[in-house]
């Protein structure tokens, strides 16, 4: 058995990270799943969440903007609509998308409710992916 997993996050913006890790987490649409070498094979889609990868004791965080997750052969292949790893995250274009997406959800009539929720909810987790980072750090 493979004594760590392959860790590689695709997006049609590009590839965000390929790296060795010890151990992932990812945000699965029916809960978190944790993943280590030697898991058995599966696929499962991927909701808006913070992806949890530890290399050498260490732990760090991405973004992941729902897609799938494929885990075979001690790799784990994530195809997301977007994602960032916590270092690549723009506070302010975050923040203004969070205020922007309140700013349609105040409006009772949005035809575009469930839109807005989502942008919320990309926003507001991209900030949260910032401030595990920040909180580790220090
Ligand atoms: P925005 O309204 O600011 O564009 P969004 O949630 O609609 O945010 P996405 O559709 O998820 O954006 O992503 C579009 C592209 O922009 C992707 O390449 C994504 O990685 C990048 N991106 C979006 N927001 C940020 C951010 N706050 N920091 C860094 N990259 C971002």
């Amino acid at each position: 058995m493979a004594e760590s997993l392959r860790l590689e996050i695709v997006t049609p913006y590009g590839p965000v990270l390929q790296e060795e890790v010890d151990e992932v987490v990812a945000p699965g649409s029916e809960g978190e799943f944790g993943v280590l070498p030697g898991h058995v094979p599966f696929v499962t889609t991927l909701k808006i969440g913070i992806l949890t990868y530890k290399k050498a004791g260490t732990a760090r965080y991405v973004f992941v903007n729902s897609g799938y997750a494929e885990v075979k052969d001690d790799r784990i292949l994530i195809l997301a609509d977007s994602a960032e790893r916590a270092e690549d995250i723009d506070v302010e274009r975050a923040k203004a998308a969070m205020k922007r997406a309140e700013e349609r959800l105040k409006r009772q009539d949005s035809i575009d409710f469930a839109r807005a929720q989502a942008a919320l909810q990309r926003a507001v987790t991209r900030l949260e992916v910032v401030e595990k980072a920040r909180r580790k750090a220090s």
